[in-house]
């Protein structure tokens, strides 16, 4: 633990890439869990769909409304001010998220990459108009403002793009991270989890922390097999001891 220390505070770039795992620490359900009550009978993965927003526009947009809801009622954990606490201590902490519930921002991180959206907010499928979503109990779906056509959720769906500027960013910070840190993903879902092997290929430092072995446990320098919270605490806690302590000790 005292040479990663080490390694954080001597680390020019330091990447978070954040899944799953982290938001279900603040009681979020993942995203199939989440069909419960009046949405049991629909799959998440045909209701998240540019075809099914097209077909059926309100029924989308009710069940959004409806994980928004359920969203707004958690808040951000330990694990979530863990990283804003590192970001606010040391230099150049970059977080790309695949969570799309806004908690880290909420938590207080700077600059976050989304990689797949932000359920909080609402695009135009046709021009760059986004604006948050005001109202998460209405029916009525907004309007562009440029184009007078429905917005809809800014996330990625089935069978769409990352977004370009969110790619772009990411593979710039993960190759040239000295430090990568795979928090709470199975790293088993592209283009994200290529984001670890890139950093790899560029001789980052690798930190995993998830409670279940994944794909990338193998190439990871560092492994914490458990919960984003209890590790970034501990971390955060080691952290805080004075500088001369923590450079002394080479043992992990
Ligand atoms: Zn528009």
């Amino acid at each position: 633990m005292h040479k990663l220390i080490h390694f954080l505070k001597q680390a020019n770039n330091i990447v978070f890439m954040t899944g799953a795992g982290i938001s279900a620490e603040s009681g979020i359900p993942t995203f199939r869990e989440a069909q419960t009550g009046l949405w049991e009978k629909f799959k998440a993965e045909e209701l998240a769909t540019p075809q099914a927003f097209e077909q059926d526009p309100l029924l989308v947009w009710k069940w959004y409304q409806w994980r928004r809801q359920l969203i707004a009622k958690n808040k951000p954990n330990p694990g979530h001010l863990a990283i804003t606490k590192i970001q606010n201590e040391l230099k150049h902490v970059t977080l790309i998220t695949q969570n799309v519930d806004g908690l880290h921002q909420e938590a207080g991180t700077r600059d976050v990459i989304e990689f797949h959206g932000n359920i909080r907010n609402n695009k135009c499928s046709y021009c760059s108009h986004v604006e948050n979503n005001s109202d998460n109990q209405s029916d009525v779906i907004p309007q562009c403002p440029n184009c007078e056509v429905n917005l809809r959720p800014a996330v990625v769906w089935f069978g769409e793009s990352i977004p370009e500027s969110a790619s772009q960013q990411s593979m710039q910070a993960a190759s040239q991270a000295d430090l990568f840190f795979s928090v709470g993903t199975s790293s088993r879902v592209y283009p994200a989890a290529g984001l670890v092997e890139l950093a790899r290929q560029n001789k980052a430092t690798i930190v995993e922390i998830n409670p279940n072995a994944t794909p990338m446990t193998s190439i990871a320098d560092y492994v914490f097999a458990e919960p984003a919270s209890v590790a970034l605490q501990r971390i955060i806690e080691v952290l805080s001891l004075p500088g001369d302590l923590v450079n002394t000790k080479s043992n992990i």
